[in-house]
């Protein structure tokens, strides 16, 4: 009605009915939460973009390290720059180190370089976080005999072992069994854990600093409140985490280590840089926010020390020209338009047949799109359907959005589910 000049909203909000709009605000414009996944999926950095074009409006976006599309409409021109502000303390200083892991003695998930910086902040009575992003003791069970990984029986992941509750638990479907006594390929019953999850890190720190408290912050804490309280009541300590922790706002921290973040970047996806870039920006958001010592460091260990995004922390530029040259070259967004197709069902025979069908048409009908696939999706198999991803580039949206939707009622099987994803960011999993 028009009694109101501000609405404060999460991403639904930009549909809101609102009269005279003069100014759209989106905070954090990087943040993977303004897509909504289901259905209908949107975007709603780019709904604000549009909704503007039409009520003749601004929108403004924030952000400390804004997104490598946001940062290509800078450059040309497409968006302007409103201000640079600097939130933080100007006296705050990042020693930041990337630590090689390659050539290490297996096994150990600190390094000597972590296990000194560690060492000098707990000395001086103070915090320190460490980050893994992967939960349980470790990635998987691996027979010692014949190799066999013990895999979720609904979706071709394996499972991850749990010691404390001596559980294996699939980390897609959230399948949890007990572990087998005997290997049901050769009936071998020696077990290699491979691959460590933030309990195995938790028991290597707890043998190096046996004296200093050590909280554990992931998806299988009960009370993250009270582990977040129980951090800032005690120095020295240590929080061990996953990404959930960005969700917290912790006490003051003198360190970071990141133990190691090189899965994510191996992920199949063309986005995986930006997103561990992302995620270690705001690691280094949170370690600059929290206050008390100035003095910061900021360690990140990895078997790919040379990759533009771990480089990035020293310098972002590195990272965002590197990621543009790249991006340019194979065509992917902001330099073109892609979008995914997925297939799933429960016949995997189905599944695959729809796909080449799909994949075919498409080839035969337009000039100007490439076909990525079909193939099976990384995680091809989630609750028992069966997953197969086409990937569809072209220079232009409109050639992908033509073609999709004339050929789209022509192609279908009452027992395959097909849904297009046009928006950034895909995470093809
Ligand atoms: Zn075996
Ligand atoms: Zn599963």
């Amino acid at each position: 009605r028009g009694d109101v000049m501000l609405g404060v909203g999460t991403r639904g909000a930009v549909f809101g009915p609102v009269r005279d709009l003069g100014l759209i605000i989106v905070d954090e414009e990087e943040s993977h939460s303004y897509k909504s996944e289901e259905f209908p999926g949107y975007n709603a950095v780019t709904v604000a973009r549009i909704r503007a074009r039409l009520q003749n409006c601004k929108v403004l976006l924030g952000s400390f390290a804004p997104s490598v599309r946001t940062r290509y409409f800078l450059e040309q021109g497409r968006l302007n720059q409103a201000a640079q502000v600097s939130p933080e303390d100007g006296t705050i200083t990042v020693n930041h180190q990337i630590i090689s892991m390659l050539g290490r003695k297996r096994g150990l998930a600190i390094s000597k370089e972590l296990h000194l910086a560690l060492r000098d902040i707990f000395a001086q009575g103070e915090r320190a976080v460490l980050f893994l992003n992967r939960r349980g003791t470790s990635s998987g069970l691996m027979c010692c005999d014949c190799g066999n990984i013990i895999m979720c029986p609904r979706c071709s992941v394996s499972l991850a072992y749990h010691a404390r509750e001596t559980l294996m638990v699939c980390h897609t479907c959230g399948l949890r069994q007990k572990p087998p006594l005997e290997c049901p390929v050769c009936r071998g019953f020696t077990w290699r854990q491979i691959g460590y999850g933030i309990d195995r890190v938790a028991s290597e720190f707890s043998k190096r600093f046996p004296r200093v408290p050590i909280l554990k912050l992931d998806q299988d804490t009960e009370a993250p409140d009270h582990v977040i309280a129980q951090f800032a009541s005690l120095t020295p300590s240590c929080l061990l985490c996953t990404q959930m922790v960005l969700g917290f706002e912790v006490p003051p921290v003198t360190g970071v280590g990141v133990v190691s973040c090189d899965n994510l970047l191996s992920f199949p996806d063309y986005s995986a840089p930006e997103q561990v870039f992302r995620l270690l920006m705001d690691l280094m958001h949170l370690l600059k926010s929290s206050g008390g010592n100035p003095h910061k460091q900021f360690i990140v260990q990895t078997l790919n020390p040379e990759h533009h995004a771990i480089k990035g922390i020293q310098n972002p530029e590195i990272f965002y020209t590197t990621e543009a040259d790249n991006r340019a070259i194979l065509g992917y967004p902001p330099f073109g338009a892609l979008f995914k197709i997925e297939f799933s069902g429960e016949k995997q025979d189905r599944v695959k047949l729809l796909a080449e069908e799909f994949a075919a048409q498409v080839e035969n009908c337009a000039a100007g799109i490439r076909v990525l696939g079909p193939g099976p999706a990384p995680k091809p198999r989630v609750r028992g359907r069966y997953r197969w991803i086409l990937i569809l580039k072209a220079a232009k949206r409109e050639t992908l959005s033509q073609v999709v939707t004339q050929l789209w009622p022509g192609v279908s099987h009452p027992q395959v589910r097909m849904t297009v994803d046009t928006e950034e960011p895909f995470g093809i999993g």
